[in-house]
């Protein structure tokens, strides 16, 4: 059995490089080109805690990096899963990777006084985290709205500016006993606890940085309903300026096409919108002219007849056509809408004492027809066949 790893990170979160004993190093039975090893102690932060593993590497005096790809804890010992076999009892160097490991601290202590904050002002509780390379968000026990959002995340960023201490300690059970501390699960073992100074106190296993002044900048960036309370999801330091860059540039370019400052973006947008609406009002009801138009000139002595038009036409129109084609007709009245490649949408409308779903079986007797409706009026749409075969059949209902 396996020693205790000690955990090198826990002294000191700002450590980069270290040496270590190898205590063992097996095949990974579930992969054929990973390997698992023991050191007799790391720096690598492990899977814990919502928070995913460290990256970096591990060295062999006068052989190739050694890659470290995940790195998992078990009681107490840390498992690095790495690339390369390494011999028993050999002395390696490690380091992490120092830009992800800080990104994580960023985010892992924004994390906290963001908590700190919900907790003391609404008294939910942080039931689940999750610190990924691509999302971190927190599932708080109650609902959060977005002017409760807007005023924590200026909270948090009111404590970032007061560049406040955070510490982490081990303290004895007697001690213990008298820290009033956040904790996700009944924990066991010894208790790690990581005070905000005037924000949080909290039980966590993760590095943190010294000042809340390093972590930046808190952005929320979104918030959903989940199970009964809010999932929020949350970007600090360098994160936080990257995503607040990218939509700088995407609002920029934006403006840049309407041929227009930024402040102006919105009520530009507004107004491209009307104008959009009015457009497609235009559109709606010149088609219809034209639908009209189409019907009047079918010949009378077509009993049923059926149109064709492009797609992209408003179903309403389409309908106020059928129904005036039957009015004026009689019979079997049908407008397809779409193409002979990519199929029809069509709505198909009925003399009173005719079934509109009679058409619909002669239909599926040669292509592949979805829909349906009431005898007055079917709707649906019909794939592999052209306009041809469509009037053939409506040219042989009786
Ligand atoms: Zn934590």
């Amino acid at each position: 059995m396996n020693l205790q790893t000690i955990k090198l990170y826990d002294e000191n979160a700002y450590e980069t490089e270290f040496t270590a004993k190898v205590i063992s190093c097996k095949k990974d039975e579930k992969s054929d080109d990973r390997f698992i090893a023991v050191l007799d102690r790391t720096l690598f932060f492990p899977e814990e805690g919502g928070q995913t593993p460290d990256k970096g590497k591990i060295t062999l005096q006068g052989e190739d990096d050694i890659n470290v790809i995940d790195v998992q804890i078990k009681d107490e010992v840390i498992y690095h899963y790495v690339d390369k076999a390494i011999s028993e009892g050999a002395e390696v160097s490690g380091v992490i990777d120092w830009i992800h490991r800080f990104s994580n601290m960023q985010q892992h202590s924004g994390e906290h006084i963001f908590s700190g904050i919900v907790n003391k002002q609404f008294g939910y509780d942080n039931v689940g985290f999750h610190l990924s390379d691509s999302v971190v968000t927190m599932d708080y026990s109650g609902q959060l709205s977005e002017e409760d959002l807007f005023d924590i995340e200026k909270k948090v960023n009111g404590a970032i500016y007061e560049n406040r201490e955070i510490k982490a300690f081990y303290p004895t059970k007697q001690e213990l006993l008298s820290i009033d501390y956040r904790s996700k699960k009944e924990l066991t073992g010894a208790i790690r606890i990581v005070e905000v100074d005037g924000y949080d106190i909290c039980a966590c296993c993760a590095p943190h940085v010294r000042k809340t002044g390093e972590i930046g900048i808190l952005k929320v960036i979104g918030s959903q309903n989940y199970k009964g309370g809010t999932r929020v999801s949350i970007l600090c330091g360098f994160r936080a300026l990257k995503y607040l860059a990218d939509e700088h540039d995407m609002i920029l370019k934006l403006a840049g096409s309407m041929s227009t400052s930024i402040d102006n973006v919105p009520s530009q947008f507004e107004k491209q919108q009307e104008e959009i609406s009015e457009l497609k009002r235009k559109l709606s009801d010149a088609s219809e002219k034209l639908l009209m138009k189409d019907a009047t000139e079918i010949p009378a002595d077509m009993k049923n007849a059926c149109l064709f038009t492009d797609g992209g036409m408003d179903p309403n129109v389409i309908r106020r056509v059928v129904n005036t084609m039957v009015a004026d007709r009689g019979g079997y009245q049908g407008i397809f809408f779409g193409d002979d490649n990519s199929g029809y949408r069509f709505i198909i409308g009925s003399a009173e004492g005719l079934n509109s779903n009679d058409v619909l079986s002669e239909l599926k007797k040669c292509c592949n027809v979805r829909g349906g409706g009431k005898s007055a009026m079917v709707q649906g749409s019909v794939e592999g066949a052209g306009a041809d075969d469509i009037r053939r059949v409506f040219a042989a209902l009786q």
